[in-house]
């Protein structure tokens, strides 16, 4: 049985964000590129995102909690991460994964509340590190 996929805030994961434990995913399309990002979030575009689940479980090992976000989080976000969460359970892998979430209100909601956001082109996000 596929686990749940819950919800968090944006403050939430605010303060969770320095847990060395979470992995945050970005599956929004291009606007990645133009947007900016949550620091350190990691980019697996929602149009080859069943593609990329292989890569995606090397890129989270060690993780606990993965949290899923798209724009909105309202389409893109909850259902890539109810894909992941059904191939794990196909996969019968579960490389130490507990939550599977999604950030309420998305990339949006997280800028437009005056949350820290990066705008680094790098591949992947180094985040702050600082
Ligand atoms: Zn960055």
């Amino acid at each position: 049985m596929a686990r749940s996929v819950t919800y968090m805030t944006g403050s939430q994961l605010l303060s969770l964000k320095r847990h060395p434990n979470i992995a945050v995913i970005d599956v929004r399309d291009d606007e990645r590129s133009y947007d900016g990002h949550i620091a350190g979030s990691l980019h697996f575009a929602s149009d080859t995102f069943s593609d990329k689940m292989p890569s995606l479980i090397q890129a989270v090992q060690g993780k606990d909690t993965i949290v899923f976000h798209c724009a909105l989080s309202q389409v893109r976000g909850p259902k890539c991460a109810r894909r992941f969460s059904e191939y794990l359970t196909e996969m019968k892998e579960h490389a130490g994964i507990k939550n599977i979430m999604v950030l309420e209100r998305g990339y949006n909601g997280w800028e437009a509340s005056g949350r820290p956001v990066c705008r680094c082109s790098d591949i992947p996000c180094k985040g702050d590190s600082s």
